[in-house]
């Protein structure tokens, strides 16, 4: 099964889409992460993704994350699922998703979509911190450390992801608006999508998830 999980940002998907592949042993790509590792390489293309990621708040060319998805598929072989977290964000993605999984038999059998109000994604976006050794992520609200602002396993002080910043949230959340919303409303049309509120605790939307899955 080929799961896409959606929302805007800080609507838990990552958090939601990792849980999910662990329950169902799916393999599972994060698209916002890869992004984050070629943004640190001191190459032209780096700091192009990293300007637009950090600063434009903007999605990254199309033809970059095909040929991320693409390379990623062709290294992972197997066809046991996965589950899509942050890819595809519109509708040019979703084609392109599809063109590259239609050769190999599969297709996107669901889209969760998780639904959070503007305020909680940017009450949420601030209240979140990272740890800079380990990546781990917190919420200072909703999944705290147990100590401080301190990163449980490494010890370390936790900080602010670089684009969670007022100005790169507000243009992030427009992106959002004017590209991922549209995708939403596509895939509602094609049947595939599962609406869950983001409003609830972790655990809760977790199961939410699952119960939905079944039906
Ligand atoms: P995220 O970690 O999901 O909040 O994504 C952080 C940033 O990575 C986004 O604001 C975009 O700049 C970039 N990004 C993540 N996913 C995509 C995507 N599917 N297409 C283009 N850019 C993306």
């Amino acid at each position: 099964m080929n799961i896409i999980v959606l929302g805007p940002p800080a609507s838990g998907k990552g958090t939601q889409a990792k849980l999910l592949a662990k329950k169902l042993a799916l393999q599972y790509l994060e698209m916002g992460d890869v992004l984050r590792e070629i943004a640190k390489e001191a190459t032209p293309v780096g700091r192009e993704i990293d300007r637009i990621m950090h600063q434009e708040g903007k999605l990254v060319p199309d033809q970059m994350t095909r040929q991320v998805v693409d390379d990623w598929l062709k290294k992972m072989g197997t066809k046991r699922g996965i589950v899509f977290d942050g890819f595809p964000r519109s509708l040019g993605q979703f084609k392109i998703l599809e063109e590259l999984l239609t050769p190999r038999g599969e297709e996107i059998d669901k889209v969760i979509y998780l639904k959070v109000s503007r305020e909680t994604s940017i009450k949420r976006l601030t209240a979140r911190r990272i740890c800079p050794q380990c990546d781990f992520e917190y919420n200072l609200v909703t999944k705290p450390p147990k100590n401080n602002e301190l990163c449980d396993q490494c010890q370390v002080k936790l900080i602010k992801r670089k684009d969670d910043t007022p100005e790169v949230i507000e243009l992030r959340l427009k992106t959002y608006q004017q590209l991922t919303h549209p995708l939403v409303k596509y895939v509602r049309q094609r049947g595939i999508l599962t609406k869950i509120d983001g409003e609830k605790s972790i655990e809760a939307i977790h199961q939410d998830i699952m119960e939905r899955l079944k039906s």
